[in-house]
């Protein structure tokens, strides 16, 4: 049993060191990434209830990377931001996002919103209200059309901070969207300081709603709460009709999910949007 033991630690470390070696060649691979253009947007649509139109687009990350295939978000977000990594990165997206605005605008699909998704280390970035003057500059009428998703967990740290931070986005003429809204710590009370313009109900709610009476409860709660203090309301994981009718009869403003379309690779965006988002 000592022997077997002794074999189990020495596997654990042997773990442990392994995890460490991959850790640091996806970190590598990833700083390749940027400079070698591996990086992609997808867009997913988002429809609007009252008339079942597409009003506008999340900007979703893609990695394929020549080694590893598609890498999904989920697996190397938190990688950039370790590795320090996400700046630069997120740099990337927004400029990508302008220029897919502008070739949008050029196709006469003008009145498109687009939506990116901040990281905290972003939004505290004394460098991002100066890079985001500079896309102003060269894309004019991004200002309109940009929306900056955060998560609900930064709203629990440094709330001055994150007001300030938020109010330089505003200043610029971009709406402001908390995502994941109902996982993160219940911050109620702040989101009344917040210039916030738009509220993401999380997808996990999304999916049980029509199962789970608590589900249920706390989507249409929500819902009824976001509208009466004046915001727009979005929910995501839209997977079903079922789904999206109920969330249509409690006044949802917006939704986005599989049922409408999957997140859309950038060169094909204009042709299916064009084409009605039929597959
Ligand atoms: P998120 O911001 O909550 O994005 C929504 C995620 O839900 C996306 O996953 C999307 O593909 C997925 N989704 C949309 N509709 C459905 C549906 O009907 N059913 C299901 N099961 N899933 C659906 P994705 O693209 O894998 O992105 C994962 C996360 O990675 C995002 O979650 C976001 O937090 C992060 N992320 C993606 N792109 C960026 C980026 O450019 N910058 C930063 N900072 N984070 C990003
Ligand atoms: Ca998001
Ligand atoms: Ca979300
Ligand atoms: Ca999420």
């Amino acid at each position: 049993a000592k022997a077997r033991g002794g074999s189990a630690l020495h596997f654990y470390s042997q773990q442990m060191f392994d995890a460490f070696q991959n850790r640091l060649a996806l970190e590598a691979d990833l700083k390749q990434a940027l400079l070698q253009g591996q990086f992609d947007l997808h867009l997913q649509p988002q429809i609007r209830f009252s008339d079942r139109r597409l009003t506008g687009l999340e900007a979703l990350l893609r990695w394929q990377s020549p080694s590893r295939g598609m890498v999904p978000p989920d697996e190397f977000i938190s990688v950039l931001e370790y590795a320090q990594l996400m700046i630069p990165v997120g740099y990337w997206v927004i400029e990508q996002s302008c220029q897919i605005l502008a070739n949008l605008q050029q196709q006469g699909l003008a009145d498109l919103r687009l939506a990116i998704n901040l990281s905290t280390a972003q939004l505290n970035d004394p460098e991002l209200p100066a890079f985001l003057d500079k896309m102003l500059k060269l894309y004019p009428q991004a200002a309109g059309s940009l929306e900056f998703e955060l998560t609900e967990s930064l709203l629990a740290s440094n709330i001055p901070d994150t007001i300030a931070s938020m109010q330089q986005l505003k200043a610029r003429g971009f709406r402001l969207a908390i995502d994941d809204f109902g996982t993160g710590y219940s911050s109620l009370s702040y989101l009344r300081q917040m210039p916030v313009d738009i509220i993401k109900i999380d997808k996990s709610f999304v999916f049980g709603m029509l199962d789970n009476q608590a589900d249920f409860d706390i989507i249409t709660s929500t819902i009824a709460m976001v509208r009466k203090l004046g915001l727009e309301v979005v929910a995501e994981g839209v997977e079903t009709q079922a789904q999206a009718k109920t969330l249509q009869q409690h006044a949802c403003d917006i939704g986005q999910g599989y049922l409408f379309s999957r997140p859309i690779p950038s060169n094909e965006l204009v042709s299916r949007i064009q084409a009605g988002l039929d597959e």
